[in-house]
């Protein structure tokens, strides 16, 4: 007879490696991580639980850098970010204002980028550096990168749960088709969007419920040569002809909050909001001019959850943190709907007291709600990203005690890489 809980029986599980570095979770944040950490010569994993990388930015559809700049015209995240989007450039797979546009106030260059969903805020509006790519160009550009720097990546496979050691991360054991494995890194960098690594290591978290998003994409409309939609259509062009990006869901939309750990909420959001969704297309083909002829061509394979679970880290980056300047910035990013104000992300963000071995980034990084806003956003979770990547493998020269790297000599790496770290001291 069983009760309401049962007891594992204890069962020896193999040890599939020995990693100097383990990256868990490969979307934007995870993925340039990786790449920081195997360009420094670290031997780096790569777990993700879906059948691909990418995630939120790839095939949850949010395919849009908000944003690489201050919102007044100067770039402030670099490094690898910039680096796919030359690379995606490359492809011909982004739409992004070039330098001398940046910052401008121009109806018509304001317009025309804000049909790409690349302007936000209240007015003045102005021409942001920002970008609009497409998708499975970004996971090709993240498949050669992490192919060429030799990063271990194995998809289809999820952290399960963490066993620690006087404050250290010694084994993750991760589920698979293969069932239960072990893996024992030097240091582990928690990339999966909802922190599970540091929460079942222990570290002190944060969580809120949201209501969900499942952006979709159109293809076939007609009428959207010249400018494009006007100011309020709900939907973005995007790199290809007649194809549109609707940013479905959220408050007032999506039928009710979720908690975004719970399985069980996850499940009843993807089956809703898929029937709305395909409800929301058949009403965008009968009611909007030129998408009577358009088809769906794909829903976001991944809900989008603006935000679940936040480390509450050696420092939480705060509100009035705006233009602050610290020692130990390891990362930046604008604001997306405001001009002006620049954030440094102090490398205790992406610490916690509670873990010797254990780093974060991406949208789970220690930050109030407020200013989640702005780290959460692609381009600063790739700069998170990065740098935590290369704090992992500068940590394996002090065995791996991720509280004793030395931060100026990171910041002159990461700086020497082309990421923009921020001035420091002031
Ligand atoms: C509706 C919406 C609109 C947005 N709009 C924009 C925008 O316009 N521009 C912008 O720049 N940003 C935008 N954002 C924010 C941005 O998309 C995300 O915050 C960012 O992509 C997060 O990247 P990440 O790598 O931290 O997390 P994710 O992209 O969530 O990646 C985490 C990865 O970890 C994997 N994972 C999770 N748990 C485990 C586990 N236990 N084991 C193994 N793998 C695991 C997941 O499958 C996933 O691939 C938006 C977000 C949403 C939801």
């Amino acid at each position: 007879m069983i009760d309401s809980t049962w007891t594992e029986p204890e069962r020896e599980l193999p040890v599939i490696g020995r990693p100097d570095v383990l990256v868990v979770g490969a979307g934007s944040a995870g993925v340039a991580a990786a790449l920081a950490s195997a360009r420094r010569g670290a031997d780096t994993w790569l777990i993700e639980r879906l059948g691909h990388v990418g995630g939120l930015a790839g095939f949850g559809l949010i395919n849009l850098l908000l944003t690489l700049d201050d919102g007044e015209g100067t770039q402030v995240v670099a490094g690898i970010c910039q680096e796919f989007v030359d690379r995606l450039d490359g492809l011909g797979a982004a739409r992004h204002p070039e330098r001398g546009e940046w910052g401008s106030e121009d109806p018509g260059a304001v317009a025309r980028w804000r049909s790409y969903g690349l302007v936000w805020g209240a007015p003045p509006e102005n021409v942001r550096y920002s970008v609009a790519f497409e998708p499975e160009s970004f996971l090709s550009v993240a498949y050669d990168l992490l192919e060429a720097h030799g990063v271990h990546l194995r998809l289809h496979t999820s952290c399960a749960v963490t066993h620690t050691i006087d404050g250290r991360v010694e084994v993750v054991v991760v589920e698979s088709k293969a069932g239960r494995e072990v893996i024992v890194p030097t240091v582990v960098v928690d990339t999966s969007g909802d922190g599970d690594v540091f929460a079942r290591s222990g570290a002190e978290t944060e969580a809120v419920e949201v209501y969900p998003y499942q952006w979709f994409r159109m293809g076939g409309v007609a009428g959207l040569d010249g400018e494009g939609p006007a100011a309020g259509a709900p939907f973005f062009r995007t790199t290809d002809p007649g194809r549109v990006l609707v940013p479905w869901g959220g408050p007032g939309v999506a039928p009710a909050r979720i908690n975004p750990l719970d399985p069980v909420d996850l499940t009843r959001a993807e089956v809703e909001c898929r029937r709305l969704v395909i409800a929301e297309a058949d009403r965008l083909r009968r009611e909007v001019p030129g998408f009577g002829e358009a088809w769906l061509d794909d829903i976001a394979k991944q809900l989008g959850i603006t935000e679940s679970r936040r480390l509450v880290g050696g420092y939480v980056l705060g509100r009035d943190d705006g233009d602050t300047h610290f020692a130990d910035s390891v990362a930046r990013t604008g604001h997306w709907t405001k001009r002006g104000v620049v954030y440094d992300i102090p490398y205790r963000c992406l610490t916690t007291p509670v873990l010797s071995n254990l780093l974060t980034a991406g949208r789970c990084i220690s930050a109030s709600r407020y200013v989640h806003q702005a780290t959460k956003e692609i381009p600063a979770a790739m700069a998170t990203g990065e740098a935590a990547g290369a704090a992992a493998a500068a940590a394996l020269d002090v065995g791996g005690r991720v509280h004793e790297v030395d931060v100026d000599a990171l910041r002159r790496d990461l700086a020497a890489g082309g990421a923009m770290v921020g001035p420091g001291r002031t």
